[in-house]
């Protein structure tokens, strides 16, 4: 009966759904690792056995009770029976689902007086992760190679009760873990660590054999919704040499104990006979243990084993992933980027279940959104899943997210299941199709073709204007390129450049981590400046990636008197950081007349540190994400006060302050606006201009000033190969727009200063220059200019990695077009609409 045709049976199981399965009628369902489906059979035949008997309370004595009793025991023995435990070596108690008997071991360990030490897999699902937070000590094993290290170590480490646990299954990409491990770490470790074993996932497609009781987990459990489709139920399996661990919980109730004291005395006695007593509290689920009596039943007409069952889902997951992976976009680029193991295999039910993870590409090898994915799906009737998965470690670990990466994201409104799933250009999930015992190849093949219509660029759109090229050339001819790039992480703080050779995101709110951060002042909550404080500048922040922290280093004249010269916060918005107080939650911090609300830095060192620094009473602010998990997206994740004066500005100019010649031939752009506020996305200057400046400063016996003090973001110069006498300072008083490396920015105006300009950024001591001559060759109009307001022009969103994920660097070509170019330019053009 085992050795089939496949296809042969694909035919059977076809016919089979007709009969059995009619919800699945126009559908293509493809979440069987969320639940698989229950027969029609079984729901009748549940019906009739419900309308046929009087079932009653079993813990009553009445003969309907009694016969209620019967069946559920008779229920237990024949689950044990389907995974080969001997019901002298194992117990079985019921619980709601694979989550509440992991809870109910966690509670036993928890009930162990000295605490108890926890290992989990990285693959786990989320529910076994939670466990963790009872564990005294706990560690996440990140490879399988790590547990293989850990076993080989002989005993255990820790004096403190042990539990490691895994999934049989990933529940995210159906990889299946080695099997085995039970019992090598029973041998090594001389049983001082329990196993409990996790197998909601492999048992609605595979066997699980417990036969032999020193292989078997300690702990095993199972989701049957997820094998029978119904009823809503799940499993413990217990070992019953390890029974003893139960001895110690402490929690009783309504059929786990003999008798119970309450009033004067208090004392109780636990029912001793058998351990799914003493761990069955209430009443029993006894429907549903008594539908999957029928469900079982019904199982087995229909599928004969779970073992048939294994060997149709791994022929048509071979065939899925085959097809899957084969599909190409017209210029060659790969359209499923599926999340498998090097260890396991489609078709080798040993190591794969019938899960596919994955996300897609486009032409360009940018990502898809599984937002639109998943839309697209809904309409054409396929039943899949997307997001997080309920595996975050697998997921981070496939995707590559660093640990402040994802709490970042959460910041950044990103939960399990809303639409921006594009950060940073990486998905920050995943879709998932898993097959069960009734898909068939045709399911297989209409996923595929659904993949092929709506994802597969073939040849790539011709209907996309060519230009913005999505990969447009960095300028070859020009003359001028970002001498440094700089941010400002705590704003009115100082520089931190952006180290050589480093791409640094743009973003349409400015460079990443560019004035993130604030210092407010505690009794008016307004924002603090180096106009009146001028010792901001000596504060150093320093951005490290690598280990997710903002470094902030007190520096020159601040160090003195003071004993911590350095602090670290983290650059994810982890919100238990930030005050509770309801004094400064939610505080409008005052930044250049703007209200912005600011999240203040709970911490007292936090405080204190710059409170110190600075001799005025000052708490570290962020300023938060917005959007809170609704629609935001990546281009405008925060809420900044400039942009929306972006928009107020435009097509303000103040007249006479620059010749007008650019609005004659323009009349599709609106004029370049001159913005009032000294606040925008992006500060560029010119190296030429600077220098222009500073001969000026000098000839006057001045200070000369430094490119900081302008708070540029972005510094241009000419090339050195530039001929001398060749440099054009103010050049960019008539730039519109410039490219820079593959991105284009649009400058918004020129940037008006105040005596701010004039703090040196080393010593936090006030000069009058740069301030004096400039005001005697940039003013018009009683207003001083120097340097230009810039924000990013973002490409086509979802096109090329380039606009998902634009970056700059040091050193990086740029080109300025005037406007009289720019009009002339294509490219151009189709950015500005
Ligand atoms: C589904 C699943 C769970 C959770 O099961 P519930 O029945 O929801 O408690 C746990 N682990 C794995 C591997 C699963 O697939």
């Amino acid at each position: 009966m085992d050795v089939v045709d496949p296809v042969k049976y694909d035919h059977t199981i076809e016919e089979l759904r007709e009969r059995e399965y009619p919800m699945l009628q126009g559908t293509t369902y493809l979440d069987h690792a969320g639940t698989t489906l229950y027969a029609k059979s079984t729901i009748e035949r549940f019906s009739a056995d419900m309308v046929s008997n009087l079932y009653g309370n079993p813990h009553s004595a009445s003969t309907p009770s009694q016969l209620t009793a019967r069946r559920v025991e008779d229920v237990r023995l024949r689950l044990l029976r389907l995974f080969n435990a001997d019901p002298g070596k194992f117990d079985m108690v019921f619980v709601a689902n694979a989550t509440a008997g992991i809870k109910l071991v966690m509670d036993a360990f928890r009930d162990q007086e000295e605490g108890f030490w926890y290992g989990y897999h990285r693959d786990s699902h989320t529910s076994l992760i939670g466990v963790r937070e009872s564990a005294k000590q706990h560690r996440c094993f990140t490879s399988d190679i790590e547990v293989e290290q850990w076993m080989n170590e002989s005993g255990s480490q820790t004096p403190l009760p042990s539990l490691f646990a895994y999934p049989a299954q990933s529940n995210m990409n159906g990889r299946r873990l080695p099997l085995d491990w039970p019992r090598r770490i029973r041998l090594t470790k001389e049983s001082a660590v329990y196993t409990l074993l996790d197998a909601a996932a492999l048992v609605s497609t595979s066997p699980l054999n417990l036969g032999d009781p020193e292989f078997a987990p300690d702990f095993t459990v199972l989701s049957l919704y997820k094998v029978f489709g119904f009823p809503d139920l799940g499993a413990l399996i217990i070992r019953k040499d390890s029974s003893c661990l139960f001895d110690k919980r402490r929690y009783f109730g309504g059929g786990t104990v003999e008798m119970v004291v309450c009033l004067k005395e208090q004392w109780h006695a636990k029912k001793t006979d058998t351990l799914h007593e003493c761990l069955e509290d209430g009443t029993l689920p006894i429907h549903s243990i008594m539908a999957l009596d029928t469900a079982m039943s019904v199982h087995r007409d229909l599928f004969g084993s779970l073992g048939r069952i294994s060997k149709h889902t791994a022929f048509l997951a071979a065939d899925l992933y085959k097809s899957l992976s084969s599909l190409q976009h017209g210029n060659g680029v790969g359209v499923c980027h599926i999340y498998k193991d090097p260890t396991s295999f489609y078709g080798d039910s040993r190591t794969q279940g019938p899960i596919i993870a994955f996300n897609i590409r486009n032409h360009l090898g940018g990502w898809v959104s599984n937002a639109e994915v998943e839309k697209l799906a809904a309409v054409k009737n396929f039943q899949l899943r997307t997001g997080g998965l309920c595996n975050p470690g697998g997921v981070a670990y496939s995707l590559g997210l660093a640990p402040w990466e994802m709490r970042e994201n959460f910041s950044a409104g990103q939960r399990c299941g809303n639409d921006n799933d594009i950060i940073r250009s990486k998905p920050t999930g995943m879709i998932r199709v898993s097959l069960g015992p009734m898909s068939t190849l045709k399911d297989v093949s209409s996923f595929v073709e659904f993949v092929r219509e709506f994802f597969v660029q073939n040849p790539p759109l011709m209907d996309v204007p060519p230009v913005p090229p999505p990969h447009a050339e960095p300028p070859t001819l020009s003359h001028l390129h970002v001498e440094s790039l700089s941010i400002y992480p705590i704003k009115s703080c100082a520089a931190w450049s952006v180290p050589p050779g480093k791409a640094w995101e743009v973003r349409r709110e400015g460079l990443a981590w560019d004035r993130e951060w604030c210092l407010v002042h505690q009794g008016t909550g307004a924002a603090l400046s180096q106009k009146r404080y001028p010792k901001m500048a000596l504060i150093q922040p320093s951005i490290d990636l690598d280990e997710g922290l903002l470094r902030i280093r007190l520096t020159g004249s601040l160090q003195r008197g003071i004993q911590i010269h350095e602090i670290a916060v983290p650059l994810s918005a982890d919100p238990r950081m930030f005050s509770e107080k309801a004094m400064y939650k939610d505080l409008t911090a005052k930044v250049c007349g703007d209200s912005i609300h600011a999240k203040t830095y709970g911490s007292s060192e936090i405080s204190t540190f710059f409170t110190q620094a600075l001799g005025v009473a000052c708490h570290l602010a962020r300023f938060p994400a917005v959007g809170n998990g609704t629609s935001s997206t990546t281009s405008s994740r925060r809420f900044k006060g400039y942009l929306q004066k972006f928009q107020k500005a435009g097509g303000m100019r103040i007249p006479g302050a620059f010749p007008d010649t650019r609005t004659l031939a323009l009349t599709n752009w609106v004029s370049k606006p001159i913005l009032l506020s000294n606040e925008s996305p992006i500060l560029t200057i010119s190296r030429s201009s600077l220098n222009r400046l500073n001969e000026l400063i000098k000839i006057e016996g001045g200070k000369a000033a430094q490119a900081e003090v302008f708070r540029a973001n972005i510094v241009i110069a000419e090339n050195l190969d530039c001929p001398p006498g060749a440099e054009r300072p103010y050049a960019e008083d008539d730039w519109r727009y410039i490219q820079i490396g593959q991105q284009f920015f649009e400058m918004l105006g020129p940037c008006r200063r105040c005596q701010m300009v004039c703090v040196d950024q080393h010593t936090a001591e006030r000069d009058q220059e740069p301030f004096v001559t400039l005001s005697k060759t940039r003013r018009f109009d009683g207003r001083v200019y120097f340097g230009e307001h810039t924000c990013h022009l973002p490409m086509d969103e979802a096109s090329s990695p380039f606009a998902q994920n634009p970056t700059i660097s040091v050193g990086d070509p740029v080109r300025p077009f005037r406007d009289d170019e720019a009009e002339e330019d294509l490219c151009l053009q189709s950015l500005v609409s």
